[in-house]
């Protein structure tokens, strides 16, 4: 992957990276250390937010944030490495001390039970067909319900994955993502999305475990970010150094059929745009 991100993606960048501290393979020095090689300018570190729900614990978000300004310390003068997390709305608290924060649903209740969307799709399979009667738009629109109590209150600074819901859906084998029954949820989180002014991000992670062969978001919500004039960017959701630039030149490729002549990426000073 190495050549294709020296090559055709001038984004040298990451903002979305897990590790050791929530369930990433790696450590936070084994990834600067990839991120180095990688000739990135800049590493974006997302712990997940830790919950009763998903057995994340809170007390790593310290150890983790202890461990990324000693890495900080030691790299910090070659690759700008900033310690975030990646919020999910579901368990709603504080967070305090982190640069930034990637807005994310995971997770949402129906009828009293917790509906996992990403957690395996056997586990999905049996939330749909148990709550909703074998209906994914219906349990869409759950997911992008939850998406919009997120974005509705006080929000993050990175939009991620904003159609997680369509993990298991390579193909359109279980809904078809183009049906007007669809997008009417996924537009309208996306245009809420867009009216928060945070970039959206464009997301590599089921690419590299297998289990899409595209980025988040699909074709029809990335030109309806563009139209409504949002921005976009690239993040690999990464859980193994090895995959900090898988499929960013695809990213890149799509964002410009989109229309999009640049995308964002994370700096120590702010966003920066990148032209692509
Ligand atoms: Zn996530
Ligand atoms: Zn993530």
């Amino acid at each position: 992957m190495r050549g294709e991100a020296m090559s055709a993606a001038p984004i040298f960048s990451n903002a979305h990276t897990h590790t050791v501290f929530c369930d990433g393979h790696n450590t936070v020095e084994e990834n600067v250390l990839r991120a180095l090689e990688l000739g990135f300018v800049s590493l974006g570190f997302s712990i997940h937010s830790g919950n009763p729900y998903e057995g994340f614990k809170i007390e790593n978000e310290e150890k983790y944030k202890v461990e990324v300004a000693r890495i900080r310390e030691i790299y910090g003068h070659r690759i700008e490495i900033l310690c975030g997390i990646e919020r999910d709305g579901f368990y709603q608290r504080e967070f305090n001390g982190f640069e930034f924060m990637i807005d994310s649903t995971h997770m949402f209740m129906k009828d009293g039970e917790y509906c996992h969307v990403d957690h395996s799709e056997a586990w999905q399979a049996a939330d749909v067909e148990k709550l909703y009667g074998g209906d994914y738009y219906a349990y869409c629109a759950d997911y992008y319900a939850q998406m919009n109590r997120l974005l509705s209150g006080p929000h993050g600074d990175i939009v991620g994955h904003i159609d997680l819901c369509t993990k298991y859906n390579e193909g359109n084998r279980l809904f078809d993502e183009s049906s007007p029954r669809y997008l009417k949820y996924a537009l309208e989180t996306s245009e809420l999305a867009v009216g928060t002014g945070m970039p959206i991000e464009m997301n590599t992670g089921a690419i590299s475990r297998g289990y899409r062969t595209t980025p988040y978001p699909s074709m029809d919500i990335l030109r309806f970010i563009r139209e409504k004039g949002g921005e976009i960017m690239i993040n690999t959701d990464s859980h193994r150094a090895e995959w900090l630039d898988t499929g960013i030149a695809q990213c890149v490729e799509m964002a410009r059929q989109a229309g999009f002549d640049h995308a964002l990426r994370l700096r120590k000073s702010g966003f920066e745009e990148v032209g692509i």
